[in-house]
């Protein structure tokens, strides 16, 4: 059996985490899980897996998921610092899938205590990539590794599946473009909440679905790139693929490209992460391709998507750069989310902070307190133009 945990378990990569894990009763032994506001499902679902400990970040829910779990023998616990500690309680595999830079902290953990880091969480490569990854190597003896789950990402691993790094020209990650890949220019300043939470072929969380509209994901997943792969930017392209099918493509020097194709269910990445080395049979649908006909490409438009030039030159900054880049894109996302601000200004308000640069922080040597820091003066930063703007 292998001890497994699923931090931001209520979520969408979460509950399609569970989703395989129920499907093969007997192999795994759930430890933790942890959620948000919404403890009622934290409940059902640590009853349901017979989970050791379930926690809520936000410490006013305690009362809530005690009661929800009364009699179920199960630990309760809840706050930042109680999602760290279940973080780190043993497990062979931990699945990290809270949305932000609050996915960090618990990362860095799981790692400690020797666990394959299935990592969805993107913002903790893009916040801290080289704090992260020198977690890794230093509890490597124990086990510790980091896997991708973003599907782009564990599409490129596939791909170099027996590759030398050195032979690696180019890595190309397909956007489907959002739900604005269509809308005349002039129209996106008007893009409303509901029309930015609409998907063409994703089903995810709010936020995620609102960063794919905005190109933001993309650009997090540029960042995420270069961090995991350790490829230089300008080996990074972006490709725009409406069809969501094929995730991402390696260029190799001699001119060969492996494409990894799918259908646009993440319960394949996070199944590879979850079956890694092996490939284990997965219920997600097989691509019918002369049905499908026909494959479409295009390249990116920036003045459409200028999140992507701001990755360029977050990659170029380096440092504590995406620290601050990314806490000023998830401060413009809430005020985005809370009608404070249009579509548009989400880019302008994350440009005109990363204009400001981290003051003050020397990002050379990296530590949870310098990312932290670096982390609240991006927020702070973004607040106050939004606060000027109105
Ligand atoms: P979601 O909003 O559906 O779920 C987020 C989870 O995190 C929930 O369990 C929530 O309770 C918890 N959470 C929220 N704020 C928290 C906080 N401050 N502290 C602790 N827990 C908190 O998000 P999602 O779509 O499942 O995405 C999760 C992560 O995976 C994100 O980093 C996202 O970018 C990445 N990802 C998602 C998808 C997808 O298809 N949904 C694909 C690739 C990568
Ligand atoms: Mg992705």
């Amino acid at each position: 059996m292998r001890r497994v945990s699923v931090l931001g378990a209520t979520g969408s990569i979460g509950q399609n985490t569970l989703d395989l894990i129920a499907r093969r009763p007997g192999d795994f032994q759930v430890v933790a899980l942890t959620g948000g506001h919404n403890v009622e499902n934290l409940a059902e679902q640590a009853r349901r897996f017979g989970a050791e400990i379930a926690v809520t970040a936000h410490e006013s829910r305690y009362g809530a998921l005690k009661a929800a779990l009364a009699g179920s023998g199960i630990e309760v616990a809840a706050g930042a610092g109680a999602l760290t500690e279940a973080a780190a309680r043993p497990a062979d595999w931990v699945m990290s899938a809270i949305v932000g830079a609050a996915g960090l902290a618990p990362g860095l953990a799981a790692l400690g205590q020797g666990a394959t880091l299935a990592l969805a969480n993107k913002e903790s490569l893009v916040t801290a990539g080289a704090l992260i990854k020198a977690e890794a190597r230093r509890h490597a003896d124990k086990g510790a590794r980091i896997l991708p789950v973003d599907s782009e990402h564990s599409a490129v691993f596939q791909a170099l599946t027996g590759e030398d790094m050195a032979a690696v020209e180019r890595i190309v990650i397909t956007a489907s473009g959002g739900a604005f890949r269509d809308w005349p220019l002039e129209k996106l300043a008007e893009a409303t909440l509901e029309q930015a939470l609409t998907h063409p072929n994703w089903e995810m969380g709010a936020r995620i679905t609102i960063d794919s509209a905005s190109m933001f994901n993309k650009a997090l997943e540029v960042i995420e790139t270069k961090e995991f792969f350790e490829v230089d930017p300008e080996q990074i392209e972006v490709l725009i693929h409406p069809q969501s099918l094929v995730h991402a493509l390696v260029g190799f020097r001699d001119g060969a490209l492996m494409a990894h194709l799918g259908a646009p269910d993440m319960r394949h990445a996070i199944g590879y992460a979850l079956n890694w080395p092996e490939r284990a049979e997965l219920p997600v649908e097989r691509l019918d391709l002369a049905a499908i006909g026909g494959l479409e490409f295009r390249p990116p438009d920036e003045a459409r998507y200028p999140a992507l030039r701001l990755a360029r030159e977050v990659m170029e900054a380096g440092g504590l750069a995406g620290a601050v880049f990314n806490a000023a894109k998830e401060a413009a996302l809430d005020a985005f989310m809370g009608r404070e601000i249009g579509f548009l200004d989400m880019a302008r308000v994350v440009e005109e902070v990363l204009a400001r640069g981290v003051p003050g922080l020397d990002g050379a040597t990296m530590t949870l307190d310098k990312v932290a820091a670096a982390d609240q003066m991006g927020r702070r930063a973004a607040r106050e133009i939004i606060e000027a703007g109105r």
